[in-house]
């Protein structure tokens, strides 16, 4: 039974909910091997053994948003709040560049600090000094214009996971926001022509087997161009500081079944995982993991950009950072590359 899903799932790219909650419930260590093994085999077909590298810059730890599970939330008091001036972004990018990166990744929290007046001012200066680098974005939700706005100043990719596909335990987890304005931004930046990530949070408390599957559907239905999905890891100063959180067994069976659901999908080997399990990203790309994102943003502010506990980061020099990464890929048996990597169907519009 349990091999008939798993064939259906790598011949047809797709699964009913019952089939999927089937193959979470019952994989035992050989199927989940048969799994993995045709994960691998589907992305040989799309993007064969390359790994991306994208530079990642956490441009502000100022967030006006409370999600119950971060640590830069608004009402944590502890957080020790920074925001890069837009020099400090671009010299980030031009160390980044450097050294040969072809996408800056711009992740941080919701800061009104940061208006599209400043973005557009910003990306505009990024796409004039590195014309043939990707810029990404992760800066929360914003209004249908203000993406718009960003994507014409040459913004080419927005992630923005939905973070749990169950509307209940969305809103248990995220007050004062809304799932459906959560959709609503993914769709918009579909329309508007970026590559969109959605993605979302394992090993949440109370999140079950069916709602995981919800979030696989999710994907399958929304068809972004990349994924991001991690283990929730409990951080201190949280109100979710007492629970358990995720684990990486769950996260890379996870990551096998959405390689298999969208062959083509860019799908990152997360640093959560990396914190969780000193060897999960290698896992990753076992699995179908595509993407990695080293870290860019100037030291000082890589342990104060502290989403969860026990965050992987060095201080190692970005050039001895990125030796170190592209070992551990061609170790694992794949092949690092640095070119823009977008997702094979993407075009500007
Ligand atoms: N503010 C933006 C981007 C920064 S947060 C946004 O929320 O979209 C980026 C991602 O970090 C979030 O989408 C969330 O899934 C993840 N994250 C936050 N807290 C976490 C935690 N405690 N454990 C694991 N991932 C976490
Ligand atoms: Fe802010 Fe993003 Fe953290 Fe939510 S997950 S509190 S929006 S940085």
């Amino acid at each position: 039974m349990i091999k008939t899903i798993i064939d259906k799932l790598y011949k047809y790219n797709c699964l009913e909910k019952e089939e999927i909650i089937y193959l979470l419930k019952n994989l035992d260590e050989k199927s989940r091997e048969y799994l993995i093994n045709k994960a691998y085999s589907t992305r040989l077909k799309s993007y064969g053994k390359t790994v991306f590298l994208r530079g990642l810059i956490e441009v502000t730890n100022f967030c006006t948003k409370t999600c119950l599970y971060c640590g830069i939330r608004a009402e944590n008091t502890n957080a020790d709040r920074y925001r890069l001036t837009k020099e400090e972004i671009i010299s980030s990018c031009e160390n980044g560049y450097n050294l040969g990166y072809k996408t800056f990744v711009l992740q941080g929290g919701e800061d009104p600090f940061f208006t599209d007046e400043f973005l557009v001012e910003l990306i505009t200066e990024i796409k004039y000094k590195f014309p043939e680098c990707a810029v990404t974005l992760s800066l929360g939700e914003k209004s249908y214009e203000s993406y718009k706005k960003l994507y014409d100043a040459g913004a080419d990719r927005y992630l923005l996971r939905h973070e749990t596909a169950n509307p209940k335990l969305y809103s248990s987890l995220h007050p004062k926001m809304s799932f459906e304005n959560r959709i609503t931004c993914l769709k918009n930046l579909k329309k508007i022509g970026y590559q969109v990530g959605a993605g979302f949070l394992i090993g949440l408390p109370n999140q079950t087997i069916e709602d995981l599957a919800m979030d696989l559907l999710f994907l399958k239905n929304l068809k972004p161009h990349m994924v991001g999905i991690g283990p929730f890891i409990p951080q201190k100063d949280t109100p979710l500081r007492n629970e358990k959180g995720g684990d990486s067994y769950t996260t890379i069976t996870l990551l096998s079944i959405i390689r298999l659901l969208l062959p083509d999908v860019l799908l990152p080997a997360t640093t959560a995982l990396g914190t969780i399990d000193s060897t999960g990203r290698e896992k990753a790309f076992k699995a179908g993991a595509n993407v990695i994102m080293p870290n860019l943003s100037p030291f000082e502010c890589r342990a104060k950009y502290s989403l969860y506990d026990g965050k992987v980061f060095t201080d190692n020099e970005s050039a001895e950072e990125k030796r170190k990464i592209e070992e551990k890929i061609k170790n694992a048996g794949f092949e690092p590359v640095m070119v823009r990597g977008d997702n094979i169907t993407w075009k500007r519009i």
